[in-house]
């Protein structure tokens, strides 16, 4: 039996399955990720390949590919991560170096755009040629389909989590002020409640759950949030015309208190444009893992061929 590795690098674990030509895993893993001072260290991964080697050979497989996903920016046709700022990475050619160890037909993606080809392919957005794949967590970044293409324009395209949606508003991260992260991410909606109540919660779900119990201010964080996200989808609707918005990460687990409004403040702000389902994502936090699979068989086939 043929298998490849998928391996989703993040800056704290690394997340690793053997999967067959359907796409199930036959073996997962998880550890923690290494690093050698700042720097996440290449060779842990080089090492991992071996052993999914040895662990493919334990389920009477054989490992013919590799793919590896990763944050940042990140060039996928060369191979390189350009950027990645909790991995201590700058133009990294990773896909040179594990092949120059590994041997294997080898692909390096985007975590986030990884997943969205996996919400294409066998998600929440099968069957249609023009989506969007936007996971709301920590951070917020897209994954944009256009007439079945996926747009990569080497690493940089989907980042709407860095669109401004309040000049006025609180700084980013990227050091800009009222990006859509700021404002709309779990993240952020968990900070800003915690400032403005002078006490800490647990996450973005804990405000859904005060605001449904009556808290007002609750309740005024969640709507500018709702808000920043529709204006930053707005754009991307009238730009690229979706047929469906995948919404994934830890925010769309909130489920109808996510959905009820952002779909009516969107629906809104629309008058011409095609109307795009929004809808929750299909595949949990496996989709970037599933997509690190789907660019493995890619390899395999471009090797082949
Ligand atoms: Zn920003």
């Amino acid at each position: 039996m043929e298998l490849v590795a998928a391996i989703d690098l993040g800056g704290t674990s690394i997340k690793a399955a053997l999967l067959d030509s359907a796409l199930n895993p036959v073996h997962s893993t998880r550890v923690p990720t290494r690093r050698v001072g700042e720097v996440v260290d290449v060779d842990q991964l080089g090492e991992l390949i071996e052993t999914l080697t040895e662990d493919a050979t334990g389920h009477d497989g054989r490992l013919v590919g590799v793919g590896v996903v990763t944050p940042g920016i990140v060039d996928s046709d060369l191979g390189v991560v350009r950027f990645g700022a909790n991995l201590g990475w700058r133009d990294l050619p990773l896909r040179e170096r594990l092949i120059e160890r590994t041997k294997l037909p080898m692909r390096i993606g985007h975590d986030v755009r990884a997943g969205g080809l996996a919400e294409f392919t066998v998600g929440a957005a099968v069957g249609v040629r023009n989506a969007i794949f936007m996971p709301v967590g920590t951070g917020i970044a897209a994954a944009l389909m256009v007439d079945g293409h996926e747009l990569h324009a080497t690493g940089y395209a989907g980042e709407i989590g860095h669109a401004v949606v309040d000049p006025n508003g609180p700084l980013c991260g990227c050091g800009q002020r009222g990006c859509l992260e700021a404002i709309g991410s779990a993240g952020a909606i968990a900070r800003i409640y915690a400032e403005r109540c002078g006490e800490p919660v647990s996450g973005a779900l804990e405000v859904a759950t005060r605001m449904q119990a009556g808290d007002e201010v609750a309740a005024r964080v969640w709507d500018e949030a709702i808000r920043a996200l529709a204006t930053a989808l707005t754009t991307a609707v009238v730009l690229l015309a979706p047929e469906v918005i995948v919404i994934g990460g830890g925010l769309a687990e909130s489920g109808d208190v996510l959905f009820g409004p952002l779909r009516r403040e969107l629906e809104s702000r629309l008058t011409f444009h095609r109307r795009p389902q929004v809808v929750a994502a299909a595949l949990g936090d496996g989709a970037s893992r599933t997509g690190a699979g789907l660019l493995a068989w890619r390899a395999v086939r471009e090797a082949s061929s």
